[in-house]
């Protein structure tokens, strides 16, 4: 199967050398794309700006902004849609950029206090849309959707939430305050929630071991059809 993985923070610049980011480390995408890799999955991995080796064998594609990321994800889907394809979205992608974006470095003097902020595109909706009018009337591989809910608090009833909303087959929630599974940790401990509302938490893990998980989650379903 070929596994698209996205990781890591965006970055959304005002300015060449001021932008609104996230405390991701990417470390849970390049686990899943080690994980995909070891299990012999052809792998590419769409990286925001974080400072991880590439696992070996790993395609990697950089990105710094979410309309980066989405334009990589979209390219890379259409590159090739009859081989079936998992979408890993674990990157964290920012919500908001600043309606502007300067060219060059802006002087204190020239900045007021307040931003004005404008929303993203939500990467996996907008797949959904675009896999609706691509597959029409051709038999449709849709790719296997998998998100993550970063939550602060139990994730369970969120996760569920996004589950239903953004269309996914799978997603995995954590607690980003707690101090084994938030950014940057080497272990998570999540829920796992499907569509039909099941909720099943996993103990404390090696971000590898629940990479692991996810790609055999994949697999599951990729043979079930
Ligand atoms: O940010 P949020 O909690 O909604 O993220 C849930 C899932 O949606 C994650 O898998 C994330 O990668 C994805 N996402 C997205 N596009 C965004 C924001 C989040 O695809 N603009």
């Amino acid at each position: 199967m070929r596994f698209i993985v996205t990781a890591g923070p965006t970055r959304e610049h005002l300015d060449p050398v001021r932008f609104l980011s996230n405390p991701s480390t990417g470390r849970m995408g390049f686990a899943v794309a080690r994980a995909a890799r070891a299990a012999g999955h052809d792998v590419t991995l769409i990286a925001g700006p974080v400072a991880l080796r590439t696992p070996p064998g790993v395609r990697r594609v950089d990105v710094v902004s979410a309309r980066d990321m989405l334009a990589a994800v979209l390219a890379e889907l259409k590159a090739d849609l009859r081989h079936p394809t998992c979408l890993v979205m674990t990157a964290a992608v920012a919500d908001w950029r600043p309606a502007r974006c300067a060219k060059t470095k802006l002087k204190k003097g020239e900045m007021s206090d307040t931003l004005k902020l404008v929303r993203n595109p939500d990467i996996l909706k907008t797949i959904n849309r675009s896999i609706r009018r691509a597959t029409t009337g051709v038999p449709p591989v849709a790719p296997i959707r998998i998100g993550f809910a970063a939550e602060t608090g139990v994730p369970d009833a969120e996760a569920a939430r996004k589950c239903r909303e953004k269309g996914l087959d799978l997603v995995v929630g954590n607690d980003v305050t707690r101090p084994d599974s938030g950014f940057g940790t080497s272990t998570n401990r999540v829920t796992l929630v499907t569509p039909d509302g099941r909720t099943q938490r996993l103990p404390l893990m090696s971000k590898l071991a629940v990479a692991r998980r996810i790609v055999a989650f994949a697999e599951r379903i990729a043979s079930n059809g």
